[in-house]
């Protein structure tokens, strides 16, 4: 949860951002760094963040990893970048760091953060990249698809698993994602609102025979009406929602990505 005046900072300062450094919907963070006085530092520093934000005689340095794939303006750097932002401009977070309660800590992209200030950063990072405003616009009413998703993140520079939590967070949120290498279950997550049912597959063992992921999907599949039985074990009429399931292989990972969607 984001504390209720670091909310309506991070909407006041975002929204401020983003109509003065944005041309549309891309935000021209170098700018803002720029205009901040802010040292920036692309280098490899192992595994030990994605960003830092280090303070040093009054001067403010950003550090991004690039062994980690924050090379500059990819699409993981503008996220870590933006984090770090957030604890420089999040007026508590400012304050915090000068008095010591907020210490020079590794940032690190996760799906599920633990510390408040991690989720606050986070949620500028979110907002700053894709203001809800922008991204209702820039979704101009379509339907959840992975075409609608590469698309916006191309709009907002942004990486596809950003901008489906953002999708999830802002216009639907009925969503699970299943990354997956040669049928086998890599990792999953699902949005807050997901159905709670018990899945048919786990991480490390093989996908449902019914999957499309089995198939050879070499970029985006078609969308697929399927039963909710073939993924879960349904109970209480869930099963008689109607699911969705589209595929998109993430050459750059080597992994298929599986979209589960309610209507
Ligand atoms: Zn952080």
């Amino acid at each position: 949860m984001v504390r209720t005046e670091v909310l309506k900072d991070i909407k006041l300062i975002t929204e401020f951002l983003h109509s003065k450094y944005s041309n549309g919907f891309f935000i021209d963070l170098g700018k803002i760094v720029k205009d901040e006085g802010i040292y920036i530092y692309y280098d490899d520093y192992d595994n030990a963040f994605d960003g830092m934000l280090v303070i040093d005689e009054g001067d403010y340095h950003i550090h991004l990893n690039t062994t980690r794939g924050n090379y500059p303006n990819s699409s993981r750097s503008r996220f870590s970048l933006s984090h770090e932002l957030g604890h420089y401009l999040i007026g508590r977070h400012h304050t915090d760091m000068l008095n010591g309660e907020l210490k020079p800590h590794p940032s690190f992209l996760k799906n599920e953060q633990a510390n408040i200030y991690e989720v606050e950063a986070d949620h500028f990072a979110a907002n700053l990249l894709m203001p809800e405003s922008k991204f209702y616009n820039a979704c101009g009413g379509r339907k959840l698809s992975w075409n609608l998703i590469l698309d916006l993140s191309n709009k907002f520079g942004t990486s596809r698993l950003a901008t489906l939590i953002r999708f999830s967070n802002i216009i639907r949120h009925e969503l699970m994602i299943i990354g997956s290498q040669e049928g086998i279950v890599k990792w999953f997550l699902s949005s807050k609102d997901f159905p709670k049912m018990k899945h048919k597959f786990e991480r490390g063992k093989k996908l449902p025979t019914e999957a499309l992921a089995n198939l050879n999907i070499v970029s985006i599949s078609e969308i697929h009406e399927v039963d909710s039985d073939d993924w879960f074990v349904t109970w209480g009429g869930l099963s008689e929602r109607q699911m969705y399931e589209q595929c998109y292989f993430a050459e750059a990972y080597n992994q298929t990505l599986t979209l589960l969607w309610f209507l």
